[in-house]
């Protein structure tokens, strides 16, 4: 790949320090001085300092990536610790981005770290990937994917992806000069709220580990020029079996993105119409705000005057675990059919007063408020989800 921040005069050499941190890499066949020159002048962007951003920053940094911009507006929690190792419990409620550098600025004191503690979006998204020669994805939700992914075609900069959910992964090279992009793939987002996030589905800690690796393997691939990037193929990761896969990905032609030359503003744009009411794919589209209970309060009505539970979450989660005497109508049901969906329970159900109900409480919220611009005004949402049942209702 081209190197736009690669001076045009020969590079300072290493220096003893540099000598000494980097010997084991630069003893690698067709890696060499080359290699680790062109990593040093390198400029990564990493959208996410959590579980993948994790092991993407901190395997860039010690390889000598000379420049990580990173960015990312949340602060540390315990419910991190478990796969995001960058951070640690001395850090908590310290912005990610501050705790990352920490981490990064001891691994190696040699790279510059450019921390930004806000979200990509709109306003930002041109500016941080003009000045980077890769961006690496390290975000949860479809909106930011998206958005880097279109913004990268349009800027001409590879884009390496990875999603994570539960005990499977999926990792791929998109915007290169020939290859597809995310939106050959996917070409419109998915409702949002349809697809359950990592805080609602699990994850398990080890797998962002594994793929975020796997991301920092392909940017140093690229920055380098060594092997073959995995461009045309998606590698999906199954630990539970323990195997990865690969199923091709050619260009889409009518991808609505890579298709023709984009315009960087004009995909700005368009993304922000497309996710004008979402800019994260966790809230609602809709703006009607559906009446709540609290897990306690539903436990009150529970022996009194049971209201009619519904589990909006996937059947694979119902299966697992519910709130007895639920049914199970799944969100993409409510939002595909909301006058229909609840056809078939045993109970006229339009008056009735009616919980739904899902891991957190963000898909439930949906779901309640298009049952109530559907017609149904008593459809609530239990506050905190079944999470929050088992915390109020365990003795
Ligand atoms: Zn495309």
């Amino acid at each position: 790949m081209p190197h736009p921040h690669t001076p045009a005069t020969t590079p300072p050499a290493l220096t003893p320090q540099e000598h000494t941190h980097y010997a084991r890499q630069l003893l690698l066949p067709g890696f060499g001085l080359p290699g680790q020159h062109h990593l040093r002048n390198a400029r990564v962007l990493v959208v996410g300092a959590g579980g993948l951003g994790s092991p993407v920053l901190s395997h860039l940094a010690a390889a000598g990536v000379g420049t990580l911009t990173i960015y990312d507006n949340d602060t540390v929690d315990a419910t991190n610790m478990h796969r995001q190792l960058i951070h640690n419990y001395g850090r908590l409620g310290m912005l990610k981005v501050d705790s990352a550098a920490l981490t990064l600025t001891q691994l190696n004191p040699t790279i510059n770290i450019e921390k930004h503690p806000t979200r990509i979006d709109a306003t930002n998204v041109i500016n941080a990937v003009t000045h980077a020669d890769i961006v690496i994805d390290g975000t949860d939700n479809f909106a930011s994917r998206y958005l880097l992914n279109d913004t990268c075609v349009a800027l001409n900069t590879p884009y390496i992806w990875a999603a994570v959910y539960q005990y499977d992964a999926q990792l791929s090279v998109f915007a290169t000069p020939h290859g597809p992009c995310y939106r050959c793939l996917h070409p419109t987002p998915p409702p949002p709220g349809s697809v359950p996030s990592c805080a609602e589905g699990g994850v398990l800690g080890v797998l962002p580990g594994h793929v975020g690796t796997a991301q920092a393997t392909e940017a140093i691939k690229l920055l380098t020029g060594i092997g073959r990037p995995l461009t045309n193929r998606i590698g999906i990761y199954d630990a539970l079996d323990g195997t990865w896969n690969y199923l091709p990905l050619t260009k889409n032609p009518t991808c609505p993105t890579c298709a023709t030359p984009p315009q960087p503003h004009a995909m700005v744009t368009r993304w922000t119409k497309e996710f004008a009411n979402d800019p994260t794919c966790a809230l609602p589209t809709t703006t009607t705000t559906p009446p709540t209970i609290t897990a306690t309060q539903l436990h009150q009505a529970h022996t009194t005057n049971p209201p009619i539970l519904i589990d909006v979450r996937t059947p694979t989660e119902h299966a697992t675990a519910t709130i007895p005497g639920s049914h199970n109508i799944p969100l993409n049901t409510i939002l595909t059919h909301p006058t229909t969906a609840l056809d078939n329970l045993p109970h006229n159900t339009k008056h009735a007063p009616l919980v739904l109900y899902c891991t957190s409480g963000t898909r439930s919220h949906l779901a309640a408020a298009t049952l109530n611009d559907a017609g149904y005004p008593n459809a609530h949402t239990l506050t905190g989800g079944i999470t929050a049942w088992w915390q109020e209702t365990t003795p």
